[in-house]
C-alpha cells in the first residue's frame, strides 16, 4: 500500500538531493571539522558553505547562525541564553499557543520565581496583540511568540511584535520552525533578534536546528564545553546533519514561491471538498493568515483519533494535534485556548502537507474521507438517528 503522507507539520521526508549530499559524511569524509589536518579542514570548508546556504534562506549573516541539536535546543537556548544575559529581568511574554519546545520551559521558570505572562488568542487563534503591547515593559527579559503555529498554521504578526519589542528595548524571539520553508522570511529587514528553526521540519534530517542570533544580541551559551560555533554552542558538530541541512535551505530556496502555491492550491482542494461533502465540519485557525500548507478540520461529533486509524487502513497519515501531544486523549492545548468547544477540539484533524505530495493523492483522500466521516457518526452515540 502508498503512503499518502499529509504530517509534514510533524516531520518531513529527507530531500534525495540531501541524502545524496551527506552520505560521504557518515563514509570516507568523517573527519571533525575542529581538527588541523585537511582531512577535518575539507568538512570544515562544507560546514561554512551550509552556514551560507542557511544564511541566505532566512536573510541574514552567516555568522548570526548557531548550529543547535534540534527546534527543541534552540528554543531553549533562546530564553535561558536570554534570561542569563539579563540576570535583573525576571519577566518573561509567550503565548498561549506556543509549541511545548518553549511553553514548559517558561512553566519551568515560573516555578522558578519568574513572572511568566502567556498571551491569549481569539477564536481564529489571532494573538491578542493589545494584550502584549500592554505587557512589554522594562521589567521584560523577552518575548516569545512563534511565528506560525503547528497545529492550525495560523500566522503571527511577528514583525509588528519585534517593532514594539526593539522599541522598548526587549530582546524579540520568534519559534519559526514551521515558517521556514513556507513563508519567505527577510532577517536583513526585520527587528527579530532570536529565530530558531528545525531541519525535520524541511526535508533535513532530524537532529539539527538553527538559533539565529542578530549581531549585538546578548545571549549566555546554553551548552557549554569546547569551542564550537564560536564558543556559542559547543559539542562536536553534526556534520551530516548541518550539511543536510544547507543542501534544503539550497532546495526550498529554488522555485520558493511557485512550490508553495501549488502545496497551497492542494491544501485548498482537500480542504474546499471535505467541507462541500462533510456536513457539521469546521475549519480551525485563521485562513487569511495561514501557512501554505496546514489544513486544521474538527469533524463534530466524532473523535479525532478513530478517523486517524480508518485514514491509516487507506495509506493517509495525518494528525490529530500536534506530534508531540497526540497519544493522550486530552484535547489540544492550542484548540482550547481558542475555546473550540470540546466536541469540535476532539473531532479535530490537522492534514500538513509538503512540496512532495500530488493532486492524485489529495483526490484519493477526497474520495475516502467522507465515507469515512459518515460510517464513524452513524455509530456515534452523540449523533441523533
Ligand atoms: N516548535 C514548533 C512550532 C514545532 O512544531 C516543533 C516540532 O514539532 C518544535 C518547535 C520542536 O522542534 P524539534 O522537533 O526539532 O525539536
Amino acid at each position: 500500500m502508498k503512503t499518502i503522507y499529509f504530517d509534514n507539520n510533524a516531520t518531513t521526508k529527507v530531500a534525495e538531493e540531501v541524502l545524496e549530499e551527506i552520505r560521504p559524511y557518515f563514509s570516507e569524509l568523517y573527519g571533525n571539522p575542529s581538527s588541523m589536518h585537511t582531512f577535518g579542514g575539507q568538512v570544515g570548508i562544507k560546514i561554512r558553505e551550509a552556514r551560507e546556504n542557511v544564511a541566505a534562506l532566512l536573510k541574514c549573516l552567516p555568522d548570526e547562525i548557531i548550529f543547535t541539536g534540534c527546534g527543541t535546543e534552540s528554543d531553549n537556548t533562546a530564553i535561558m541564553g536570554t534570561l542569563n544575559a539579563k540576570p535583573q529581568r525576571r519577566k518573561i511574554i509567550t503565548s498561549r499557543v506556543e509549541h511545548p519546545a518553549v511553553l514548559t520551559v517558561c512553566r519551568e521558570l515560573e516555578s522558578h520565581g519568574y513572572t511568566v505572562i502567556e498571551i491569549g488568542v481569539d477564536s481564529s487563534g489571532r494573538l491578542d496583540f493589545d494584550a502584549l503591547e500592554n505587557q512589554v515593559d522594562d521589567e521584560t527579559a523577552i518575548v516569545s511568540i512563534m511565528w506560525a503555529n503547528n497545529e492550525t498554521g495560523v500566522v503571527f504578526p511577528v514583525e509588528r511584535i519585534a517593532e514594539l519589542c526593539k522599541n522598548r528595548d526587549v530582546v524579540f524571539h520568534t519559534d519559526a520552525v514551521q515558517a521556514v520553508g513556507k513563508l519567505a522570511i527577510n532577517l536583513k529587514d526585520s527587528a527579530i533578534d532570536l529565530l530558531s528553526l528545525s531541519g525535520h521540519k524541511l526535508h533535513a534530517p532530524k537532529g539539527i536546528g538553527v538559533l539565529y542570533v542578530r549581531k549585538g544580541t546578548r545571549l549566555t551559551p546554553f551548552v557549554l564545553g569546547g569551542h564550537q560555533e564560536g564558543g556559542r554552542r559547543a559539542g562536536t558538530e553534526n556534520v551530516p546533519g548541518i550539511i543536510g541541512l544547507g543542501k534544503a535551505a539550497e532546495l526550498a530556496m529554488r522555485n520558493f514561491d511557485e512550490e508553495n502555491n501549488r502545496v497551497k492550491y492542494l491544501r485548498d482542494k482537500l480542504e474546499r471538498e471535505i467541507l462541500k461533502s462533510c456536513p457539521d465540519c469546521r475549519i480551525n485557525g485563521d485562513t487569511e493568515n495561514r501557512l501554505p500548507n496546514t489544513s486544521n478540520i474538527s469533524f463534530e461529533y466524532i473523535e479525532g483519533e478513530a478517523i486517524l486509524l480508518m485514514l491509516d487502513k487507506f495509506g493517509i497519515c495525518a494528525s490529530s494535534g500536534s506530534a508531540c501531544t497526540s497519544g493522550s486523549l486530552e484535547p489540544s492545548h492550542v484548540l482550547r485556548a481558542m475555546g473550540v468547544p470540546f466536541t469540535a477540539a476532539h473531532g479535530s484533524i490537522r492534514f500538513s502537507l509538503s512540496r512532495y505530495n500530488t493532486e492524485e493523492e489529495v483526490d484519493f483522500a477526497i474520495e475516502k474521507i467522507p465515507p469515512i466521516v459518515n460510517r464513524l457518526r452513524e455509530l456515534s452515540p452523540f449523533v441523533e438517528k
